[in-house]
């Protein structure tokens, strides 16, 4: 991301002036610690296993949270009390009626359909080496693997698909794949494979079935095969409290209190082989008890121009399920929202640099006037000249969080974030890795930032550049790092680089800022995810980066 670069104002003492008879936060710095610890312990415990959308970990977060927003004096304003449920695709299954028989015997075990085919019933006796139109067409796939057996970048299901697709569109009925070779060919159905769908059937058969049927002398064999898929879907919570100030504007806060479970979805940077549960701690337990925590204090506050309406997310770690379900189906009117604060990742602010990270600072010009580079929680800070946070600001109203569907919505936005780190999305994002008292400097910010607009009229709204919000699902490449997005200079800095894949075989490492890929300049991260897309899996390209003040190159493959 881009980081804008702007003028200091003068003023800061209006949000220093805090202390004295005239404040309106009556929560001790103390107590608000206490709260997060506690919150964020329950939320991160073992206990609850992740939180993964749509388990028992997630419902335990969601009646807990009930019972925090509850405690708080917020009134229900979910679609079911505190809860809005909403529906999570989770990729594909074969349905219970999918069969198959070769030569009128029921195959029972040891094959499967892939989850690009279509929904269809074959039934035919066919030569075994058939390539006519409207027959099903048998292939060994043991030349090929033996062909490419020491070809890195042979991609054998994108060959399965693209060869499947050639035979169905010269007119085959099926296609049927067997592996005769001694190589693993590792083929096993995938849900979660995005292909677009073919007119026909593909099929896996075992090795003991194929040797079994094709194998035996005969130049004939009679297959049936019922092809049917159907959508896996779970069910993820929103969690929505509200406080009526009976005012004609509500403001929205929101966090999501999902994560990753053991990692089942894909989404985890565990190296280890052992599935281990992820805790998030930080990503999101920190922004869902800083949630909790302003509702506690925005409930005593004298700041009541504005409604306040607290949503936790859940699906978020899937895609923004949730933000976008409750953006799609809101239980308030959206064009009464003023704007929408959001807390992704909250809990890691850096005792030395204090770089806390707001994002959407171009969706109002407001945001402008009111959001100073340097935040003194206290007078005594002022005069010590030591800030409680140094603010970063991205303008962008897009993002990999929550925040993005409602800008989607023409809302103003804030995102708050105190950046990546080597836990990110591994077992080890653990509690005890918080920061509670850069937490609690943050979410004072929050609440001197809501209580100082309080009077302004209504925000405008303003667009900003797009931010590519997702991860290399769209693309077909990835160069595997994890970029630090607080870093404001020229290229891509890495915060990570994950075992295994481009970037750490190219000899990458944390710290490298990236600013050429293939002849292409990277002078932001959106230029660094456009680069991407213009590559595809199996190319060779070279890659200049920065290194202790040196330019080096490299040349990464995918
Ligand atoms: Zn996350």
């Amino acid at each position: 991301m881009r980081l804008y670069k702007f003028k200091m104002l003068l003023p800061v003492f209006i949000f220093a002036a805090c202390s004295g008879p005239g404040n309106i936060s009556s929560t001790s710095p103390d107590a608000t610690i206490a709260e997060l610890r506690k919150n964020i312990s329950y939320l991160a415990d073992d206990k609850l296993e992740g939180r993964r959308t749509g388990t028992p970990g997630e419902l335990l977060a969601m009646n807990y949270i009930i019972n925090q927003f509850k405690q708080a004096g917020l009134s229900p304003k979910g679609s079911q009390n505190y809860i809005q449920a909403f529906e999570v695709n989770d990729g594909k299954v074969m349905d219970k009626t999918v069969a198959l028989a070769i030569n009128g015997n029921k195959i029972e075990t040891g094959f499967f359909i892939f989850p690009f085919s279509a929904d269809t019933v074959v039934n035919a006796t066919v030569p075994l080496r058939s390539q006519d139109a409207g027959d099903p067409w048998i292939f060994d796939i043991k030349t090929i693997l033996e062909e490419n057996k020491n070809d890195p970048h042979f991609d054998l299901a994108d060959y399965v698909y693209k060869n499947s697709k050639k035979a169905i569109d010269r007119g085959a009925d099926a296609v049927v794949l067997y592996n005769s070779s001694a190589i693993d060919d590792k083929l096993v159905f995938n849900g979660k494979d995005k292909s677009p769908m073919l007119n026909g059937v593909v099929l896996y058969l075992s090795r003991a079935d194929a040797q079994k049927y094709f194998n035996n002398g005969a130049d004939s064999v009679s297959i049936q095969i019922v092809s049917k898929l159907d959508e896996k879907k779970r069910t993820g919570h929103n969690v929505v409290g509200y406080i009526d100030n009976g005012a004609a504007t509500t403001i929205v806060l929101g966090a999501h209190y999902d994560h990753l479970g053991y990692g089942e979805d894909g989404n985890s940077r565990n190296t280890s082989h052992e599935a281990a549960i992820h805790n998030g701690a930080d990503d999101n337990a920190s922004g869902t008890a800083a949630l909790i925590e302003l509702a506690r204090q925005l409930k005593k506050s004298k700041a009541t121009n504005n409604n306040y309406l607290f949503i936790a997310f859940s699906g978020e770690e899937l895609g923004l399920y949730g933000s976008k379900y409750f953006t799609d189906h809101p239980t308030i009117d959206l064009k009464a929202v003023n704007y929408m604060i959001n807390m992704d990742m909250v809990g890691r602010l850096n005792d030395s640099t204090k770089v806390l990270t707001i994002g959407g600072y171009g969706t109002s010009p407001t945001w402008g006037k009111v959001i100073e580079k340097e935040y003194f929680a206290t007078k005594h800070d002022i005069k010590k000249q030591a800030p409680s946070l140094v603010i970063k600001i991205d303008s962008s109203g897009t993002g990999p969080s929550d925040h993005t569907s409602f800008y989607r919505k023409d809302i103003p936005v804030l995102f708050y974030f105190t950046g990546l780190h080597t836990d990110y999305h591994k077992p080890s994002d653990d509690a005890d890795k918080i920061n509670y008292t850069g937490e609690q400097t943050i979410i004072a910010h929050i609440m001197q930032l809501i209580e100082k607009l309080n009077k302004e009229p209504r925000l405008t709204f303003a667009k900003t550049r797009e931010t590519q919000t997702t991860t290399s699902a769209r693309f077909s490449v990835s160069m595997g790092i994890m970029p630090d997005y607080t870093f404001a200079g020229t290229g891509v800095k890495a915060d990570g680089v994950s075992d295994g894949k481009p970037a750490q075989k190219a000899g990458l490492q944390a710290g490298d800022i990236i600013i050429e890929l293939g002849g292409y300049h990277i002078s932001s991260m959106e230029s660094y995810m456009q680069t991407l897309g213009k590559f595809k899996k199996g190319e060779t390209v070279k890659v200049k980066y920065i290194r202790g003040g040196k330019t080096l190159e490299t040349s990464v493959s995918f």
